[in-house]
Parts: structure tokens; C-alpha cells; sequence
């Protein structure tokens, strides 16, 4: 089997109209025939059948472990991105070793630009073009990328052809509707309207495109309103499949990532950012909605591509308290950029051929510049590597990571984030010490004592934690402890506060020791405490009888 002729899974959403169904099993068929590729099965998300499971599991059965599959949608919206990831993510687990490479979205392509002028050219009959207004309908989406495609492919539906114009418009969740839209195209003095409904196959919403333009042309006798079928099965829809197959295998997928809400803040889509994709409310569905929850958002599956850097927080130190995520990237990584206090044993036990740079030791005096190490990420990115940069604890907590991810965007670098936890949580939790407890401590902060109290560039307002009662916990804070308590002290806070000191948390060296705030300067000093080490303020360290008391 040449790897061009990988099996095909063509994956429809899935519709209550048999005519649609049937539609799809066709061009199902008709690709089988063209014998391009070495085996072809289709299946639904929802709704319809067969189901996916039923079509992956033909293939499997038949001895197949590779394959592209391809969503049957025109646009990038909901489905494709997160609904067909997620029904396929399933499909791996259930089947082990079953791998394939995802297609992108049919549209737009002007093979359908081309099918949608022959639908119109046939409800014309002859009738001339330039005395023709288009009203292209889309399904719409609460996608503003999704709806964006359907305005494009307007664009490029006029282009060239000799239309009066073409304006797009929306059969649910987006505006301007069916009727705003044939509205418009009346106040601009059309006489002859044809509605294409941008539609694959038959289905409810194709049908109500049909309903709602004959309410309005019931309205307006005078006008000449038609209707054009969808694009149907048809040849050009099957090469169009089949270029999309081949475009999969070469790994040459495009996604519109530039414009997707889940990724990009566009106005009024904020929230949507970086959030899994919530069951929606499709209102003019028969079935309201949809028939499962999923877990991702995101079209991206979970892995690091070639070129890419992921930021990985590590945990504060034993190998197992780096996420699953985290995990997963490092074992996927060509090259490892490690921070000093990255999880040692992470790094024994990657594979021999990963180049591990360290970047403590790397020339340029004793710790690595963050240039420098900007620097080694992207040109390791740049030369197709999976990069990924392990950290201690969270990335995002005095761990530099939005610098690294801002050097990599400006490069052209793409990145990954994944959390970790951080040490200003797990330390004291690792000690017996929690860091909030009702009735004890309803706030905690985290500071970094790199700047002493009254430092020009101290950006901490050491008055105000004075005043607090609640929990305090400082980082890069062993050289500092001493001024920083005595700052707390002078505004407001009880010189018999309760200290924890955690040295190499989850380490097996750990060690912990408990003092009063008074005394915290020179405890450090007689036990000589040196980095990392964590400094816990306030009532909770009370709670934690086992630590020793200095
Ligand atoms: N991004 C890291 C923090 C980096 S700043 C995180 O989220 O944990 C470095 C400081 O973290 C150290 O000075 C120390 O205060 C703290 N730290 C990191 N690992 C630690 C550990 N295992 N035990 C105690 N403190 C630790």
C-alpha cells in the first residue's frame, strides 16, 4: 500500500433528512468507484447512520491502522474543530494504534465556486446574469470565522462571473437572515433574486431556506425569486475530497488558526479564548442542540508538531507532579531547553537522542541570558525540531514562560503553554501546610522577594501585606527573608506570626523548619538556607503540628 492510497474516512455530521443521507452515501460511493485511494467508509457524528464508530470500525476490521480522515463540512466551525476531533479522539481510544491524519474543511475551493454557479445557471434557464442578485446562504455559526468563510466565498461566487452581486446571508445563528438579506437585495433594486443555499446535501436547514424564501416571495409578487439546489452529490465534490486526502498525507494542512475564536480574542468572542467548546443551542435545529459534551476546544490535537515550542511547567521537583499534558510533550521532544530547576529525573529519563541543552550551563557567564535562551528556541524551532522548554514548577509564576512565548510569536514561532504546579502552592502542601483554610485564611499571595523591601524596582506594596492577615508566600526570598520580615512587622503584622521555611520541597532532602516571623531572618542564617526555598507567612503554618519548631 503506497502511502497515497491511505484509507479514506469521510465524516459527515449527520442530518434528520434521508434525501441527505442518501446524498452522502453516494458521493461515499462514487469516490469508492474513482478507486483512488485503497478503501473509503463515511460516517456521522450525530443523528444519522451509520456512525462513526461503525465506519472506523470497517476499516479497522479490514486490517487498516492508518488513515486520513476527512470532515465533510464546508467551513471551520464548531464541528470541525471540535466535535469531529473529539468523536475521533474516541475512536483512538478505542482502538490502539489507529492513527490518522486530519483533512481540512472542503470550502473554499473554487471547484465549489464553480458547482454553485452551475446550480444557479440551472434555476436560470437561460436568464441572463447580469440581471441577477445572488442571496448565498450559509448555515451559520457562532463561529465569526465560520461566518466569514460564507462572506468570502460571496466574494468569490461574483468574481469574474457577471452577477449582479452576491450577498451572503445566514439560515441560523448568524445575521443577517434569509429574509433581512433577500430584504436588502430588494432595496437595491433587484428584480430577479436566486438563493444558493451553501449547503453540502439535503437537510432541515436547506428545506427552511426553501420555506422562508417563498414566505418573501409570497410578499413581493413582482419579484422574480428562485431557489438553487445545493451543491449534491457530484464530481467535482469528489475530486475536491480527493484533493483534500492527498493535501492530509502531505501534511500540508492549513487551518485557519489566524481567525479562530478559540485561539485569537476577536471582538465580542473574548471569553472563548483557550476554552473548551461548550454544548451549544443550535434554535432552529428539530433536535435543539447537540446530542454530546466534548473535551476539547480546540482542533489542535494534543502533541507538538515540528517547529513548535512548548512551554512546560515541570512541577516543583519529583517526576511524577509534572501533568499528564506536560508529560506527553516532553516524550514527544527533539530538543529539551531545561531550566535549573527543572525536575531532575524528567530529564534522565528522556531517550537518548533528544539533545537536552541546559540552560544554566551554557556559556554566557553562570546562568544563561533569557536572549540567549530565546535565541535557542527558536533556531531549534526554526529547524523543524519539537522543542520543548522544561521549567520548574508553573511557567506563568515567576518562571519568565510569557517572555519566551512573546520572543517565540515575534520569530513566527508557534507555542504551546502548559501549566505546572507551582511551587508556591505545592511546597507548603508538601510540608503539611495548606495555603488557604476556611475559618484560618481566606486569602493568600504570592510575592517575589527578589527585590528587597524599599528597592527602587519593587513593585510590591510591602505596607499593605504588612496590614494583611491573611497567607503570604515568598519566593527567591532567602536573601531577603530578614528585611522582609522586619518590613511586615513595622506595618502591622504580629512579630509572633507563625513561619514555615521549605527547602527543596518534594525533594529527597527536604527539609522544613517552623519559626516566628521575628525570628525568620536568623534562622535562615544559622541553618543557612539556600535556594529554592519557599517562606509561608501567617495563621495556616499553625496548622501543621509535624513540622518542627525551630
Ligand atoms: N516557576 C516556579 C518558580 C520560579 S522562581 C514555580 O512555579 O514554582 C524560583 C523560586 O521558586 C525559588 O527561589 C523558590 O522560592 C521557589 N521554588 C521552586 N522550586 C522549589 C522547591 N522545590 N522547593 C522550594 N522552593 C522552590
Amino acid at each position: 500500500m503506497t502511502p497515497d492510497r491511505t484509507p479514506l474516512l469521510v465524516v459527515g455530521h449527520g442530518t434528520r433528512s434521508a434525501v441527505g443521507v442518501a446524498q452522502f452515501a453516494a458521493l461515499v460511493e462514487r469516490i469508492r468507484r474513482r478507486a483512488v485511494v485503497d478503501d473509503v467508509e463515511g460516517g456521522f457524528i450525530e443523528l444519522s447512520r451509520p456512525p462513526l464508530t461503525d465506519a472506523v470500525g470497517a476499516l479497522v476490521d479490514r486490517g487498516h491502522r492508518n488513515l486520513v480522515a476527512l470532515p465533510l463540512v464546508l467551513a471551520a466551525a464548531g464541528h470541525g474543530k471540535g466535535d469531529i476531533p473529539a468523536a475521533l479522539a474516541r475512536e483512538k481510544q478505542r482502538h490502539p494504534g489507529l492513527r490518522y491524519a486530519y483533512g481540512r474543511p472542503l470550502g473554499p475551493h473554487p471547484l465549489l465556486h464553480d458547482t454553485l454557479a452551475e446550480r444557479i445557471d440551472a434555476t436560470l434557464a437561460g436568464d441572463d446574469r447580469a440581471g441577477t442578485w445572488i442571496a448565498l446562504i450559509g448555515r451559520g455559526s457562532t463561529d465569526p470565522d465560520a461566518n466569514a468563510e460564507v462572506a468570502k466565498v460571496a466574494r468569490l461566487l461574483w468574481e469574474g462571473r457577471g452577477y449582479a452581486g452576491v450577498e451572503p446571508g445566514f439560515i441560523s445563528l448568524a445575521e443577517p437572515s434569509v429574509p433581512a438579506v433577500l430584504d436588502r437585495l430588494r432595496r437595491l433594486g433587484a428584480r430577479r433574486i436566486v438563493v444558493a443555499p451553501y449547503f453540502l446535501f439535503a437537510g432541515v436547514l436547506p428545506d427552511r431556506i426553501v420555506e422562508q424564501t417563498d414566505e418573501f416571495a409570497a410578499a413581493y409578487p413582482e419579484l422574480d425569486v428562485r431557489v438553487a439546489d445545493p451543491i449534491g452529490d457530484c464530481d467535482a465534490l469528489a475530486d475536491l475530497v480527493l484533493q483534500r486526502h492527498a493535501e492530509a498525507l502531505r501534511g500540508d494542512i492549513r487551518m485557519n488558526c489566524d481567525t479562530c475564536a478559540y485561539r485569537v480574542a476577536l471582538p465580542g468572542f473574548v471569553d472563548k479564548v483557550g476554552r473548551p467548546q461548550t454544548p451549544h443551542h443550535h434554535p432552529d435545529d428539530p433536535a435543539g442542540g447537540h446530542a454530546h459534551h466534548h473535551l476539547h476546544g480546540h482542533h489542535h490535537e494534543p502533541g507538538l508538531r515540528p517547529g513548535q515550542v512548548a512551554i512546560v511547567g515541570g512541577g516543583p521537583g519529583p517526576d511524577d507532579l509534572i501533568t499528564v499534558r506536560g508529560k506527553a510533550l516532553l516524550d514527544a521532544a527533539d530538543v529539551v531547553v531545561a531550566d535549573r530547576l527543572a525536575p531532575p529525573g524528567l530529564l534522565a529519563g528522556l531517550r537518548p537522542d533528544v539533545l537536552v541543552v541546559d540552560a544554566a550551563k551554557v556559556p554566557r557567564g553562570p546562568s544563561m541570558g533569557q536572549d540567549t535562551i530565546n535565541d535557542t528556541l527558536v533556531a531549534h524551532a526554526r529547524a523543524g525540531k519539537r522543542v520543548v522548554r522544561l521549567k520548574g514548577g508553573d511557567p506563568y509564576v515567576f518562571g519568565r514562560g510569557h517572555e519566551e512565548v512573546l520572543a517565540c510569536a515575534a520569530a513566527g514561532v508557534e507555542t504551546v503553554l502548559v501549566p505546572g504546579v507551582s511551587s508556591a502552592v505545592a511546597a507548603p502542601a508538601l510540608a503539611g501546610v495548606p495555603v488557604t483554610h476556611r475559618g484560618t485564611a481566606h486569602d493568600v499571595t504570592v510575592v517575589s522577594g527578589h527585590l528587597p523591601p524599599g528597592h527602587p524596582d519593587s513593585l510590591v506594596d510591602w505596607a499593605a501585606l504588612g496590614r494583611s492577615r491573611g497567607t503570604l508566600v515568598l519566593l527567591m526570598a532567602v536573601d531577603t527573608i530578614g528585611k522582609i520580615a522586619a518590613e511586615l512587622i513595622e506595618h502591622g503584622r504580629a512579630a509572633e506570626t507563625p513561619v514555615l521555611v521549605v527547602r527543596d520541597a518534594g525533594h529527597p532532602g527536604q527539609w522544613t523548619a517552623r519559626c516566628r516571623l521575628d525570628e525568620v531572618g536568623e534562622v535562615a542564617r544559622r541553618h543557612d538556607v539556600r535556594p529554592p526555598a519557599v517562606f509561608v507567612v501567617g495563621p495556616v503554618v499553625a496548622l501543621a503540628p509535624a513540622v518542627p519548631v525551630d
